[in-house]
């Protein structure tokens, strides 16, 4: 006889599993989550209008200034001076700042003249004149005081621009490409899709509280410039066996500490079906996502653990309720480089000039003399890229020169270097809570070097650098990446500094950088090192031969 079951003791501990809410774990596993279900980040909203905004910073409840904050996109900024070897030893707040970062969400990178005159006049009137274009398109203001975030929101929004979700576990950003429309070449235009899964979703509760972060894309861009092998979902436009334009669908793509390359589901999705498989997508995520452990609640893990035919076969069973048929693989990526920089034809006749301001960095000023020079010449349309450039779109051929001309002049570059052109940087510890090292001015400054120093390199080259082990700015997939953090001087002292990774790409060979064991640089032998580096490359390379192989 078997004896029955004995009731679960005090110390019976239950396996906790990891947090998905659709195998039964309701329960918050940790203080984020715990968070997140005391109240959706969406209602901080209000708050901030009625209240802190009235009664100012020492107002605002630690839960909601460290965590539903950014489901508005607002980020407290680093206390200035504090040096990147107390990043990881102080508490939260001692190296928050009362001032804050704002993120304003351009989805497909899309800005008018209004929109972006409305951002130039916040950046210079509540923002001390700061604005940086990031890698995902967005624009980010520094020194925001909560009291003027309510007369921040009433300006975008009267021109149809947000920062709802633009940070915190949501849907964030929609990349698209630039050019999405006018370019000759592109396989389908993924801004009506764009536009319908942001008016859909975006501020939507059923999808406010996710496990992490979901960075997604949609492009049919034959340059691959959304660079869909590292979102958590993406929309690849493909053509089926009937010459029907759609999307191929990618899942779990993302970098950080993991790194890892988003799988094809091998479907196609029609247009009209991908606002609906968005929401099966991030639908699996929210119910089935990793929520134990912060650094394993990304998708990525979870269609690692799956494979692509369980995820698929989950999305159609449980999400969507029908198959979807099996489609082609996008065509390979055209050679070089995915940007859209320089002066180039639309498909209908007028041209789009992509211009390339130093690791992101513009001003209020800025912004505004490039809404000028567009509309002296004609156009209305400026978008942002994700390589922290810009385009301006439907310049008629007369006057491609004098925008030209007025663009270089305020040092906007149509034709610049490898370096100006393909070198990005993060935040970095002027601003960022997380940085250990400082990355813009490095790598301002380490683009006059290299143009200095190697006037006639014209190679694709892609040098991203980050002020930590997070990937703002994509380390894994530059030739060379540079992550920072404290390394040890030629006095013995602890500076800053960058671990070296060669050899990442994305495209055709799609690989991440390899660390080499050792390869530590001081930021102030990088300029040394970078162009050592470059030299051997130039005096071995084979014809045709790039960085990464
Ligand atoms: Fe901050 Fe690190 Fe991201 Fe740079 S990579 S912005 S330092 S979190």
């Amino acid at each position: 006889m078997t004896s029955p079951p004995r009731p679960a003791s005090r110390h019976h501990k239950r396996p906790r599993g990891e947090g998905q809410w659709a195998l039964g774990y309701r329960e918050p596993l940790n203080k984020n989550e715990e968070n997140k279900r005391n109240d959706d980040g969406l209602n901080v909203r209000q708050r901030i209008i009625d209240i802190y905004s009235k009664q100012g910073f020492d107002s605002i409840d630690p839960a909601d200034l460290r965590g539903r904050f950014r489901w508005y996109g607002l980020y407290t900024q680093r206390k200035p001076g504090i040096d990147g070897g107390k990043t990881a030893i102080l508490e939260p707040e001692e190296l928050d700042d009362r001032y804050f970062m704002l993120r304003v969400r351009i989805d497909g990178g899309r800005l008018n003249l209004a929109q972006l005159r409305t951002i130039a006049d916040i950046s210079e009137r509540y923002a001390r004149g700061t604005a940086d274009v990031t890698d995902r398109q967005n624009i980010q203001l520094h020194w925001i005081d909560v009291e003027s975030v309510p007369a921040i929101w009433e300006a975008l929004e009267a021109v149809g621009l947000s920062t709802t979700e633009a940070c915190g576990d949501t849907p964030r950003v929609m990349l698209g490409c630039p050019l999405a429309g006018i370019d000759a070449d592109e396989v389908i235009d993924a801004t009506p899709q764009i536009e319908d899964t942001v008016a859909r979703y975006i501020g939507d509760q059923a999808y406010s509280n996710l496990p992490r972060k979901f960075k997604s894309a949609m492009s049919g861009c034959p340059a691959h410039c959304t660079v869909h092998e590292i979102n958590d979902v993406a929309f690849v436009g493909v053509v089926d066996e009937h010459g029907e334009p759609g999307y191929d669908l990618w899942v779990g793509g993302g970098l950080s500490t993991n790194p890892m390359l988003a799988k094809r589901l091998g479907t196609f999705v029609r247009p009209d079906q991908v606002h609906e498989v968005w929401a099966g997508v991030i639908g699996i995520f929210r119910d089935y996502g990793y929520r134990r452990l912060r650094h394993r609640a990304r998708i990525k893990f979870l269609v690692n653990d799956w494979g692509v035919e369980r995820f698929r076969e989950v999305l159609e069973k449980e999400y969507l309720g029908y198959p979807l048929p099996d489609g082609p693989a996008p065509e390979l990526p055209r050679g070089g480089r995915r940007d859209h920089v320089g002066v180039h034809r639309q498909k209908d006749g007028n041209f789009y000039v992509g211009f390339a301001p130093k690791v992101g960095r513009l001003d209020g000023d800025k912004l505004r003399l490039i809404a000028d020079i567009a509309e002296r010449h004609g156009s209305d349309r400026v978008h942002t890229t994700v390589e922290q450039k810009m385009v301006i779109l439907d310049v008629a051929p007369g006057q491609v020169d004098g925008v030209v001309a007025e663009l270089e002049a305020a040092d906007l570059q149509v034709t610049p270097s490898t370096f100006r052109r393909q070198t990005m940087a993060c935040t970095g510890i002027e601003y960022c809570k997380l940085a250990i090292v400082e990355t813009k001015g490095l790598a301002s400054r380490l683009i006059d070097e290299l143009e200095e120093r190697l006037p006639d390199f014209d190679q694709p080259l892609t040098i991203n650098v980050n002020g930590c082990p997070n990937s703002c700015a994509r380390i894994q997939t530059a030739d060379i990446g540079l992550k920072g953090q404290l390394v040890t001087g030629a006095d013995g002292r602890q500076v800053e500094g960058f671990q070296i990774h060669l050899g990442g790409s994305l495209g055709v060979n799609p690989g991440f950088g390899r660390k080499v064991r050792g390869l530590k640089a001081t930021a102030d032998e990088l300029p040394d090192y970078v162009e050592r580096v470059l030299k051997n490359f130039q005096s071995q390379r084979g014809d045709g031969e790039t960085f990464a192989e």
